[in-house]
């Protein structure tokens, strides 16, 4: 058999556990990554296809990309590349969705279909008219971690980086009461955020985020005495109030800008390490739980890139009625500031 590489920019003891969490395909050494990124990109030249990837993609997918980002500005940049013929999305596939709502003229590709998102399947169409119907006039807003079908019946959409000033929004133009899903998580922390907006929570989580407990947080303290803990909105509310910053993965990738620190731990997906200690190699990043890995995040390889690329497959459509009305609530999120 094949020795495995180790992953870049992962703890020994994290890449050990993203071995055994993995089951796909890899690549035998450094030598192989190099020549495949060079496949990647020429291939990317040649189709003018542009690669985007969430901040959670493995190492080797990251630097192979044109844009690294968090939902939002993923969302932002698939909603402005007029000179790309094709985007390649390495994310989820509500993600792809979303590129391809809002570039209804060109392929989407998703290099693994099979890399969905649990918390985007925990709310369906059918769970927001329930709500609309409780809550007769309440505005919803639904995450981007939904499916195209939940966004068409949702009237905003929201990012983990704007869910605060989207439920602000709202609220200043009267709304009083807000259905907000799926992420009750999420929904715990906007709700600290706007006291004075009733947050009618869906009753989804994360299930790689709700891996981070308060003694994650004890033992951090005890190990980092330095470093500031920061965690992502979507972990349970007792770490988010342990935490001293609850932040996007966005803005994590600014935290070590704005602050004099030097040492940071960070609760979220494994793979935010490895953006993080590219972007500043003078700190020291470590991981709040080093086994938070997405295995739907880690579906998308570079060997799959590269699939992808020469084929154009797998293509990500919504349909065109699904797409007219989610695609709303996409664009009304995007002028949120
Ligand atoms: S980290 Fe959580 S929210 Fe993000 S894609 Fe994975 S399961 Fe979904």
């Amino acid at each position: 058999m094949a020795e495995q590489r180790p992953v870049a920019g992962l703890t020994s003891g994290s890449t050990e556990t993203l071995r055994e969490s993995l089951s796909q395909p890899r690549l035998d050494d450094d030598l192989d990554v190099l020549t495949m990124t060079e496949e990647v990109r020429a291939f990317a030249h040649d189709r003018g296809a542009i690669i985007l990837a969430h901040n959670y993609q493995l190492p080797e997918v990251q630097d192979v990309a044109d844009f690294v980002g968090d939902s939002l500005e993923l969302a932002r940049k698939a909603a402005s590349v007029p000179d790309a013929s094709v985007i390649v999305f390495c994310g989820v596939h509500f993600m792809a969705e979303t590129a391809a709502i809002l570039n209804p003229e060109k392929p989407v590709v998703l290099p693994d279909i099979e890399a969905g998102c649990p918390l985007a399947d925990m709310v369906t169409p059918h769970d927001v008219e329930d709500l609309k119907r409780q809550y007769p006039g309440a505005p919803v807003v639904s995450y981007v971690n939904t499916s195209a079908d939940v966004k068409a019946v949702s009237d905003i959409c929201c990012t983990s980086s704007n869910a605060v000033s989207v439920v602000r929004s709202l609220a200043a133009s009267g709304a009083d009461t807000v259905i907000f899903v799926p992420d009750k998580h999420l929904a715990a922390f906007v709700a600290r955020q706007v006291p004075d907006v009733h947050i009618v929570p869906g009753n989804g989580f994360c299930p790689t985020h709700a891996r981070f407990t308060l003694e994650d947080v004890e033992r951090a303290r005890k190990e980092h005495p330095e470093a500031i803990v920061v965690c992502h909105p979507e972990c349970v509310e007792d770490v988010q109030l342990a935490c001293d910053y609850v932040l996007s993965t966005g803005g994590m990738a600014r935290l070590p800008s704005e602050v004099t620190a030097s040492e940071f731990v960070v609760g979220t997906e494994v793979g935010m390490l490895y953006r993080l200690r590219t972007m500043y190699p003078e700190c020291a990043f470590y991981p709040l739980n080093e086994r938070a890995i997405c295995p739907n995040m880690k579906k998308i390889t570079l060997p799959r890139v590269l699939h992808a690329l020469t084929t154009l497959e797998p293509i990500v459509t919504v349909p065109e009625e699904t797409a007219r009305l989610a695609r709303s609530a996409i664009e009304r999120m995007l002028v949120v500031r």
